[in-house]
């Protein structure tokens, strides 16, 4: 087991609340938890994974406050190593308090992260586990946090270890090869050839998650375009007051951005709305319109609003060719109003995009545009969806290095390299998805990942 010494820290968030926790974890944890917590009636008898009710004093015995005491054995703990937790009274005073305490007789305080990094070192949870945790944690998105959730109970794992294993039968297949002459192996060559190609179709169906990972962890940048008065604002006003109440009953989510930050269809949506689009007539109005198409460029998805209760103008057009290149949804606004034309020209010169009816005022047809924005930027989901997904950069990173590394390794089976050599290109794959688990991984590269977490995790 990885030698450490005890640190502590309050694992709760800062600020007063019902409970907050003071989190002990190493060799020492328990002779410290002696010294601060007084058992009532029957005394701590300190066994695993009991609670015990009694009170935390200081050095002199003085009582800091009412709590309740759990000791973990390694290693059927968090970190792996003995851990006590003290359950106090949500006070940040009274908290620090306790921590003091603690640090008192031998603990020192943790780095941001140091728990869930000796739950790793212990092998409590690999590398992309511990990722899940900060992901979890910082979840903004009911999507977001189911993926966290399925990574951290290992699925990603699983799935990558399984190609792992594959990788090194094939590395060991290439081994015999070496020990023999090319007559005894030629056979071989195109299983071998099917293997790696399987790893490698594997490990692009996972590199073709990570957009939709991505959005559902970082959420999707969705601009409103349309020429003046087709009802662009009504329309995000609409999105936002109908979203608004569900998004900040979310807790933690106080960010600036939060404003704009809707949820569809389980998605994170940052919405904005851009100046009408249209032939400036003066320079000022040039600049808001070159800002409109700036919006336009940096938004997954664009949604091309149109009033039918109006006839067709060239303004039209002139949208229709601003967005031509984008992911868009049309709407045809106004729809409790007579209208004047149908989806026809629009589909004609956005091909694939969705066309719907909608009505900012009533509020018809917001259900069903929320779900084609979201099928627009991240596809329709997988059937049967029972593939893991990727969210993070260092993963696809990762995974983008094995799929060249197959790559390389086929090109080497098909052009009859050594098998020494197409060796080398499987053991590379390997590694580099060994990396994203922590079977392999620098100690920087640890540094990087744990320092976003905060103290007390
Ligand atoms: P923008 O210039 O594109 O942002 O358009 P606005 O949102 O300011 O809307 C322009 C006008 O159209 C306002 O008078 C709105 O009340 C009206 N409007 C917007 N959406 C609808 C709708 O769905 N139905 C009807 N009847 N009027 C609408």
């Amino acid at each position: 087991m990885y030698a450490a010494d005890t640190i502590a820290a309050i694992a709760t968030p800062p600020g007063a609340g019902g409970i907050g926790i003071v989190r002990v974890s190493g060799p020492l944890a328990l002779t410290i938890a002696q010294r601060v917590f007084r058992g009532n009636g029957d005394g701590a008898g300190w066994e695993s994974h009991r609670l015990y009710h009694g009170r935390v004093v200081d050095a002199a015995g003085k009582p800091l406050d009412d709590a309740l005491a759990v000791l973990m054995r390694a290693p059927r703990s968090y970190t792996g190593e003995d851990v006590v937790e003290l359950h106090c009274h949500g006070s940040p005073v009274a908290l620090h308090d306790v921590l003091r305490a603690t640090l008192a007789y031998g603990a020192r305080l943790a780095e941001a992260g140091e728990f869930t990094r000796r739950a790793f070192l212990n092998g409590r949870v690999d590398l992309a586990q511990a990722e899940a945790i900060i992901e979890l944690i910082r979840a903004r998105s009911e999507a977001g946090a189911t993926m966290a959730a399925e990574q951290l109970l290992g699925r990603l794992s699983r799935t990558l270890d399984e190609i792992r294993s594959a990788l090194l039968d094939i590395r060991a297949q290439l081994e015999v090869q070496i020990d023999f002459s090319e007559e005894d192996v030629a056979v071989d060559q195109q299983r071998l050839a099917s293997d790696i190609g399987l790893a490698r179709e594997q490990v692009l169906a996972l590199l073709s998650s990570y957009r939709q990972g991505k959005l559902a962890r970082d959420g999707l940048r969705v601009t409103i375009a349309g020429k003046p008065n087709v009802g662009k604002s009504s329309l995000l006003n609409a999105l936002l007051s109908e979203e608004r109440a569900i998004v900040t009953a979310i807790p933690g989510t106080t960010r600036d951005t939060l404003e704009e930050t809707v949820n569809f269809d389980g998605f994170p949506v940052v919405l904005a709305d851009t100046a009408g689009l249209r032939e400036a007539s003066d320079p000022v109005e040039e600049i808001g319109v070159r800002r409109a198409h700036a919006k336009l460029a940096d938004a997954d998805v664009v949604i091309a609003v149109f009033d039918t209760s109006r006839p067709w103008e060239r303004e039209d057009d002139q949208v229709l060719r601003a967005v031509a290149a984008r992911t868009a949804v049309a709407v045809l606004n106004k729809s409790d109003l007579p209208s004047l034309f149908g989806p026809g020209r629009i589909q004609e010169s956005l091909g694939r995009a969705v066309v719907l009816r909608l009505s900012a005022r009533t509020g018809a047809g917001l259900d069903q545009l929320r779900v084609a924005v979201v099928r627009g930027a991240a596809g329709q989901p997988e059937a049967g969806g029972d593939r893991p997904t990727i969210t993070l950069v260092r993963h696809r990173d990762a995974l983008e290095r094995v799929a060249e590394s197959l790559e390389l390794a086929l090109e080497g089976v098909r052009g009859r390299l050594a098998p020494e050599l197409v060796a080398v290109d499987v053991q590379n794959a390997a590694d580099h998805i060994g990396s994203i688990t922590g079977t392999i991984t620098s100690e920087d590269v640890l540094d990087r990942i744990f320092s976003e977490f905060c103290i007390g995790k």
